[in-house]
């Protein structure tokens, strides 16, 4: 091999083309059609599917544990909201973060950081479900309040159920933006 050979390299898929790109992880060269660019430079197909499929590493037993956990403290956080009641316009702006803080980092323990998209789905929607059931009963009571045309009960249950779909959002959201942040990363 001298020097001159580097000019003339063409893509390991496409032996017809000539290019100067190569692959940063696997170092074959490749054209711009196999090339995906990456934070730290060009990458060729191949080496983009195998790093994929080692961030999708997630096992059976994460989604039940990922659901679990999302679950249980949504519920905990919502039925918390519903006992303080007048102050739960403060608390499920506080709470619904810090709620969804501590789920993605038990989960992120409880899953040894194995990831995929679906963990991140099943997390949001377990946490979006134990959240809400809470506000079930608020359902019923405005149904109630306005059969018995007590205008009063009917304010206080809408309020409350806002402060409680609030704190469903920032739940979620928070979860979500800081799953998404560990799932691929290309
Ligand atoms: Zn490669
Ligand atoms: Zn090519």
């Amino acid at each position: 091999m001298n020097s001159n050979t580097n000019h003339i390299q063409t893509c390991y898929k496409h032996p017809n083309r000539q290019t100067v790109l190569r692959c940063n992880q696997c170092g074959r060269p490749i054209c711009l059609d196999c090339a995906v660019s990456t934070p730290t430079g060009y990458r060729c197909k191949e080496c983009i599917k195998e790093q994929q499929r080692r961030f999708n590493n997630s096992i059976p037993r994460d989604y039940i544990f990922a659901g679990l956990i999302a679950f249980i403290l949504g519920l905990a956080g919502s039925y918390f909201l519903i006992v303080l009641r007048i102050l739960s316009g403060i608390f499920a702006l506080l709470l619904g973060p810090s709620i969804g803080m501590l789920v993605v980092k038990l989960v992120r323990a409880v899953t040894q950081k194995r990831r995929s998209s679906t963990l991140n789905h099943v997390t949001v929607i377990a946490a979006g479900i134990g959240a809400g059931l809470p506000l079930l009963s608020n359902v019923f009571r405005i149904l109630q309040s306005i059969v018995v045309g007590n205008f009063r009960l009917l304010f206080s249950n809408t309020l409350e159920i806002g402060w409680g779909v609030a704190f469903l959002v920032l739940l979620c959201s928070v979860i979500l933006s800081n799953m998404k942040g560990f799932s691929i990363r290309r």
